[in-house]
């Protein structure tokens, strides 16, 4: 299957009609790179920096992570690679920050939220983000983002931490681009308003299905329930797309809807404007790409909008893909 998809690995990710648009990967640590190079990847969509703060008693410092930002860059070549700052709590923790156990953790103190509250620690990833951003094509990216509050408290470190490097003698990129995952309702209800302070959005399906429908990611109990194709999380999607495309700012997905095949014409049709998953999803969806018009895709979505469950919405994709 790989093999018969090589012949779309140097190619651009077009729609049938040559409408442009990206397929990226996305990483865990630097190792996954050489896959996503290896299948075609146009940049990294969504880099999880949550490994450089794993199995350990201490905080890493600015300049190991710099380190490793530096390596993204450089083996990426200039290619966009987005860097999420850290995303942890929820289902992922910390031992070298002492969390203590929630009743509900993906409601509680995490990612955007600690590092607001511990600035500290938000500057030391942002600084070595900033004089990263040299030696390629570095993004940055807040998750967990539910206010235009957080937004601008974020973006207001980032200014401090800009002022210390200069102070420092430390270079960084002047067009570095900020943005935000799109994962928490409130973000999509603000979004039109977010829009203004970034340059941005990545939808995190993974997290946006779970805080729509309620129903717990992890939890295998209500396993049936989650699903990217209810009607919320579709309208969610659009939403999102449309203030985005108002406010002139690009959106991309980095949650497993992103490579979800039967999902792909409602995707290209909403126009989402990059896709970014697991590397050996990365050739199957740029060949589906090529399957579609804009016009066709774009037929599919408004059906697809006009359906009133999943089950139907799955149903109607699945004819589609035969
Ligand atoms: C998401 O929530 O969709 C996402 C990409 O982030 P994570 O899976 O790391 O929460
Ligand atoms: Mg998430």
């Amino acid at each position: 299957e790989q093999e018969r998809l090589k012949k779309y690995k140097n190619k651009e990710a077009l729609s049938k009609d040559g409408k442009k648009v990206e397929v990226c990967g996305n990483i865990g640590n630097i190792r996954d790179i050489e896959s996503i190079l290896e299948y075609g990847g146009q940049g990294i969509g969504l880099f999880r920096t949550e490994f450089l703060y794993m199995d350990r008693d201490t905080l890493p410092s600015e300049k190991e992570q710099f380190e490793v930002y530096r390596q993204v860059a450089e083996k990426m070549d200039g290619k966009p690679v987005v860097i999420r700052t850290l995303d942890i709590g929820g289902d992922k923790e910390l031992p070298c920050l002492n969390l203590p156990k929630e009743m509900n953790p993906f409601l509680g103190y995490r990612a955007i939220r600690i590092c607001l509250d511990q600035p500290d620690i938000f500057k030391t990833q942002l600084k070595a983000i900033l004089a990263a951003s040299n030696y390629g094509n570095i993004k940055i990216m807040y998750p967990m983002v539910s206010s235009v509050d957080e937004v601008k408290s974020a973006n207001r470190i980032l200014w401090e931490c800009k002022k210390e490097l200069a102070k420092e003698g430390k270079g960084y990129s002047q067009d570095l681009e900020v943005g935000i995952m799109v994962e928490v309702p409130a973000a999509v209800m603000e979004a039109d308003i977010i829009a203004q302070e970034v340059d941005f959005f990545s939808i995190g399906t993974n997290d946006l299905i779970q805080y729509t429908i309620a129903v717990d990611r992890v939890n295998e109990k209500v396993a049936q329930m989650y699903t990217p194709y209810h009607p919320a999380v579709l309208k969610l999607i659009k939403k999102t797309i449309d203030s985005a495309h108002q406010a002139g700012i690009w959106v991309g997905m980095c949650g497993e809807a992103a490579a979800d095949e039967l999902l792909l014409p409602f995707l290209l049709g909403v126009g989402l404007d990059e896709f970014s998953m697991s590397a050996v999803s990365i050739l199957r969806i740029k060949e589906l790409l090529s399957k579609w018009t804009v016009e066709e895709a774009d037929e599919i979505s408004k059906r697809v909008l006009k359906l009133q469950s999943a089950e139907k919405i799955k149903k109607f994709l699945l004819e589609l893909a035969r």
